[in-house]
């Protein structure tokens, strides 16, 4: 198994822990090594249920080149956002339900917590149609959406976070999908409700987000869903 398999599992792996009812939906890439396209999870089956010989590899056109999976038919997401930040190493697309609920109120992310910090100030881009990505011309939009951004929602869809590689693109999801509920509970209980400055927002990404935290956080979330709190 090559190193961009295993990282690509362990994400699964991790993301199937999420999996919030989603079922078999929702996707995860990353760059293959050799310029050929995205290594993906395949359709049909949850993330947790991944193994070596399911993943796929995906060029721009969509066609599978190798794997022993079935496509997801919405690989341009993940195709067209690489093709346009080659910053990108990993790509993963949710349905999760508090990011497609607050997506759905039309309210700006507030840095209510920590984890609303990766997304301030306009650090998260919204795409305004709830079509599926299944074209290159679909995906080239929600990569112009998305910017220089780390996550874009989908509106009456879900989120894409990217990142330079599964640590960051699997922890930005995880942070998203928590910033969301925090801010639905919030506006739930006021729609007055406080927040930090960008000033206070942008420090405090920069002391909880460090690199060194988001590869700790990784590594907790991987010994999480392996069942073991022992470090590695
Ligand atoms: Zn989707």
């Amino acid at each position: 198994m090559t190193d961009q398999h295993s990282e690509l599992l362990a994400a699964c792996s991790v993301l199937g822990g999420y999996a919030q009812d989603d079922l078999i939906w929702g996707h995860a890439s990353v760059r293959d090594s050799e310029g050929r396209g995205a290594w993906m999870k395949s359709s049909r089956l949850g993330f947790e249920e991944m193994t070596a010989d399911l993943l796929v590899l995906v060029d721009d056109s969509g066609t599978t080149l190798a794997g022993g999976g079935t496509r997801h038919i919405e690989s341009p997401i993940h195709t067209e956002i690489m093709r346009s930040r080659p910053d990108v190493g990993a790509v993963v697309h949710t349905h999760w339900p508090h990011v497609v609920a607050f997506g759905a109120t039309g309210m700006p992310m507030r840095p209510i917590s920590h984890d609303a910090t990766l997304f301030v100030p306009d650090r998260l881009a919204r795409y305004g149609s709830g079509e599926l990505i299944t074209t290159p011309e679909q995906g080239r939009a929600v990569a112009e959406a998305l910017e220089d951004r780390p996550a874009i929602l989908l509106a009456h869809h879900g989120m894409v976070t990217v990142g330079a590689d599964v640590a960051e693109a699997v922890v930005t999801a995880v942070m998203l999908e928590r910033a969301a509920r925090l801010q639905l509970l919030t506006a739930a209980a006021t729609p007055d409700f406080s927040y930090s400055s960008d000033d206070e927002a942008i420090r405090k990404r920069d002391q909880h987000f460090t690199r060194s935290n988001i590869e700790a956080a990784w590594a907790y979330l991987l010994r999480r869903v392996q069942g073991s709190s022992s470090a590695t």
